[in-house]
């Protein structure tokens, strides 16, 4: 999946490839004896003499470390055509201007997720939620629905949430659903939502932005946890909104400012430094996650096995029109949740760990956590960078050595 390269001296005719996006993404113009990628700044509050003016003031509010990430996110999540990585320099208002979105940055995707959600509803409004989302989505209904917002569910696969749209203020799309691995039709979906004037919200965290644009697709916001495969080394927590239009960003930013759930400058300068590396990280862990569920897909004991970049899987055929880059989970079923335990333990180069994304491989029985609507002996399989000569082996003599 990837980008073939243009091949001219210059930008080919489709704008610059992933990887020379991604290793530019957000840099400021050079400045003679300045780093390429200022460090973070740590800073409660910033000199202010006079009236309250200028682009830093407040830690809650602004930092210059956000505004380079925050740049970075909207050059790759921007729509194409829309996208401008020579931008101009402006202030963290201003994101907005050099790439026709606005991307804020948050503490956590949750953070993120509940900003675009609590900005944006009312008491007697109505969303819609995926019913087979994110494992927090169902605590997020409660939250909503004690405000007194009517929350409507369906199914990501088969484009279900369609069946309930109608009258709905909002409609929160997941695609590819975690940890179900459906896809829906993104275009279908933001077309009929707009039709009837409903905002449209998708969590992009599984795709991330080179595997999925959901604002070429007409979304009003790409939403995402940056903790996963964007930053990929496991180290940091963070999330994003990237907004279609400025009126929604300052909601989105109001919303910000009042629950202050912002990054941390390190984690926001690691943020950005890890994003130059995602084309190759996405890259690798994604081929191998082809390859291991080609090598899974004949194994007798597994069953349930979803990859959407699996010709045969039943997402591929809207994953192929909508994704660049299918993504680095796989996941399956054993036969027993003792047989899934076993074979867990049995791994040696995949840790037993929750997230997914990072260039470790980590696996885990999601059902432990209680939340997800799956079998006992479910695996959600994050494939991370390590060579396929190596990784496939160890899944196999896992699965062989658990057999009985
Ligand atoms: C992990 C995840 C989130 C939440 O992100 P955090 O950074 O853990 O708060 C939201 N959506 C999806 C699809 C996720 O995988």
């Amino acid at each position: 999946m990837t980008d073939v390269p243009t091949g001219a001296g210059a930008v080919g005719a489709g704008g610059p490839g992933d990887g020379t996006r991604v290793v530019r993404a957000g840099l400021p113009e050079p400045v003679n004896h300045e780093p390429t990628l200022p460090g973070p700044v740590f800073a409660a509050h910033f000199h202010l003499s006079g009236d309250v003016t200028g682009p830093y003031k407040y830690g809650r509010d602004e930092n210059p470390t956000w505004t380079h990430l925050e740049r970075a996110i909207s050059e790759l999540e921007a729509p194409h055509g829309l996208s401008a990585p020579d931008g101009q320099e402006s202030g963290p208002e201003g994101s907005a201007d050099s790439h026709g979105v606005e991307t804020l940055v948050f503490a956590s995707g949750m953070a993120a997720i509940s900003a675009v959600l609590f900005s944006h509803l009312r008491a007697g409004d109505t969303v819609v939620l995926p019913n087979d989302g994110y494992q927090v989505l169902p605590l997020v209904r409660e939250q909503l629905q004690a405000y007194g917002i009517e929350v409507r569910t369906a199914p990501t696969g088969g484009d279900g949430q369609l069946a309930v749209l109608d009258g709905a203020r909002l409609l929160w799309i997941e695609t590819p659903s975690n940890p179900g691995l459906d896809v829906c039709d993104l275009r279908r979906l933001i077309d009929a939502a707009h039709a009837q004037g409903t905002l449209v919200a998708v969590d992009n965290t599984l795709a991330t932005p080179l595997g999925q644009r959901p604002l070429d697709f007409g979304a009003d916001f790409s939403v995402a946890s940056g903790t996963k495969q964007l930053t990929g080394h496991g180290d940091l927590l963070l999330g994003y909104v990237t907004c279609r239009d400025a009126e929604r960003a300052a909601a989105v930013r109001r919303w910000r400012k009042i629950v202050g759930a912002i990054p941390g400058p390190m984690e926001a300068w690691l943020a950005h430094r890890s994003l130059a590396t995602l084309h190759l990280r996405a890259d690798r862990q994604n081929a191998n996650a082809l390859a291991l569920a080609e090598a899974l897909r004949d194994r007798p004991e597994v069953t349930d096995l979803r990859y959407p970049g699996l010709p045969d899987d039943p997402s591929h055929p809207i994953a192929s029109r909508q994704m660049r880059r299918f993504g680095c989970v796989v996941s399956f079923t054993l036969p027993t949740r003792a047989r899934a335990e076993r074979f867990l333990e049995a791994l040696t180069l995949v840790d037993d760990a929750t997230s997914f994304g990072g260039v470790r491989s980590t696996a885990e029985r999601r059902r432990r956590w209680g939340g997800d609507n799956v079998p006992e002996g479910f695996i959600r399989f994050s494939a991370g960078a390590e060579d396929p000569q190596d990784l496939i082996p160890d899944v196999l003599n896992a699965l062989n050595s658990t057999a009985n």
